[in-house]
């Protein structure tokens, strides 16, 4: 169990100086790290992009603190940012931890409103996942929790399974989290298709490809599609931001972290944007071929996004017939009739309903991660600017492709075959 408190004094920021003294008092850390603060060490992790995180480890164990500040602290105080997105992620945090089972999330320890700051798990020994598949790593077991996850979080927290007052009351909690909100209609779904002043991409060498995509009338008004299905079709609790580098892994373990951006929206969106970054990465693989070939690595990576989406159909059909007790597609209509077909029916409408989103959602997110404002890590790194530019342009071929195709591509192989395709014509 965790300890909630909104009481107390005003917001103030953490430093490494007064953390020490501000933790002691706040049993639920006292407890996992040792009474006195003087035999802790507390160090910044420093790679946050929005907010502050400090790991806290003393003689009785460790624990992370993450606190939200009032503005980006990747950008500084020239963008405002609320703190209330503390609040929406240890909201979320505790949802998927209840739907997803215990160890699918950093546990929750205590919260503070006030203080917009959350004390969880120390996840340790993990590493981001994102930079594991740089390294050129496989974790076993990912493809497979990474299923898991997504199907159980996204259906328990829908209309399928929910009563619908829970459901009523969390719609309307999760929908103040508009600045978050915000940030994806603009960063994902516009900005990387016009000249938006915080974009950036690989120039001169993707000029031209840019140019191309820009003038894609077809793309651009698949994107604003997948904007509205995003913005009007409230479905279910989302991540909000599920890529590879809200994962982190050991071999044995998978937790998602990171949940701020945490929303009532499709559930494709959470799946397509997950199964993009591992797109990503394989077409971002030649780029770190220095330390060895990867020509194992890439096929791993598609075979990792097939075991996602395979053991994402299973876990969401399993769910669908045992725990189908929200208001949609009653069992009085099907199974209590003799009519299990009818359920079968409906439930292979709706999965086929996800697939198809999810590939115009995958299709923007590889666009806007080389195109917009928020690049990752697996094409950031590769640091000779052509060669760079040689992984991410077959990547924006391909996203176009899926995105404009969505409709007309019928199976994950289908994909994966088309990404061997794009990524063997060359840049
Ligand atoms: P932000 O929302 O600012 O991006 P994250 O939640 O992604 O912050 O955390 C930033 C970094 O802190 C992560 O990339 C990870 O390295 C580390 N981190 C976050 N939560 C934990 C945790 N529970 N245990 C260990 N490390 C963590
Ligand atoms: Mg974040």
């Amino acid at each position: 169990m965790h300890s909630v408190t909104g009481e107390g004094r005003a917001f103030a920021a953490l430093d490494a100086q007064s953390l020490g003294a501000r933790l002691q008092e706040i049993p639920a850390v006292a407890e996992r790290v040792g009474p006195d603060s003087s035999k802790w060490k507390i160090r910044e992790v420093g790679d946050g992009n929005l907010n502050l995180v400090f790991i806290v480890e003393g003689p009785a164990g460790g624990v992370v603190v993450k606190q939200a500040l009032p503005y980006v602290r990747l950008v500084g105080e020239s963008w405002p940012l609320p703190l209330k997105r503390s609040f929406f992620e240890y909201h979320a945090l505790i949802r998927q931890e209840a739907r997803a089972g215990v160890g699918t999330v950093p546990a929750v320890y205590h919260f503070d409103e006030r203080q917009a700051l959350i004390v969880m798990e120390y996840l340790s020994p993990h590493v981001i996942l994102r930079r594991r598949l740089i390294e050129g790593a496989m974790p076993p077991k990912i493809g497979r929790d990474l299923g898991l996850f997504c199907a159980r979080t996204l259906f328990q927290g829908s209309d399928l399974c929910m009563p619908t007052r829970k459901r009523k009351e969390d719609l309307a909690l999760f929908a103040d989290n508009v600045e978050l909100c915000d940030i994806t209609e603009n960063l994902v779904f516009t900005d990387p298709y016009f000249d938006a002043k915080m974009n950036r991409h690989t120039s001169p060498q993707l000029d031209a490809v840019v140019a191309e995509l820009r003038a894609d009338r077809d793309l651009k008004v698949e994107a604003q599609r997948m904007k509205h299905l995003f913005a009007a079709k409230a479905e279910t609790l989302l991540h909000g931001d599920l890529h590879t580098g809200s994962v982190m892994v050991t071999d044995a373990d998978t937790r998602v972290i990171d949940p701020e951006f945490a929303f009532y929206g499709p559930m494709a969106f959470d799946v397509g944007m997950l199964l993009a970054n591992f797109w990503m990465s394989f077409f971002a693989q030649p780029g770190h071929e220095r330390n060895g070939d990867r020509a194992e690595m890439r096929e791993w990576l598609l075979g990792v996004a097939a075991e996602i989406w395979s053991v994402f159909r299973t876990e969401f059909a399993r769910l669908w017939r045992t725990e189908r007790t929200g208001i949609l597609y009653a069992k009085s209509l099907f199974e209590d009739q003799e009519d299990a077909l009818g359920s079968e029916q409906a439930l292979n409408a709706m999965l086929a309903e996800i697939w198809t989103d999810l590939l115009g959602f995958a299709g923007v997110e590889v666009h806007r991660r080389i195109l917009g404002l928020a690049h990752n890590a697996d094409f950031e790194t590769i640091e000779d600017p052509d060669l760079r530019a040689n992984c991410e342009r077959p990547a924006l071929r391909f996203g176009r492709q899926i995105a404009v195709n969505r409709t007309r591509i019928h199976s994950i192989d289908e994909v994966n075959d088309l990404a061997r395709i794009i990524a063997g014509e060359g840049a």
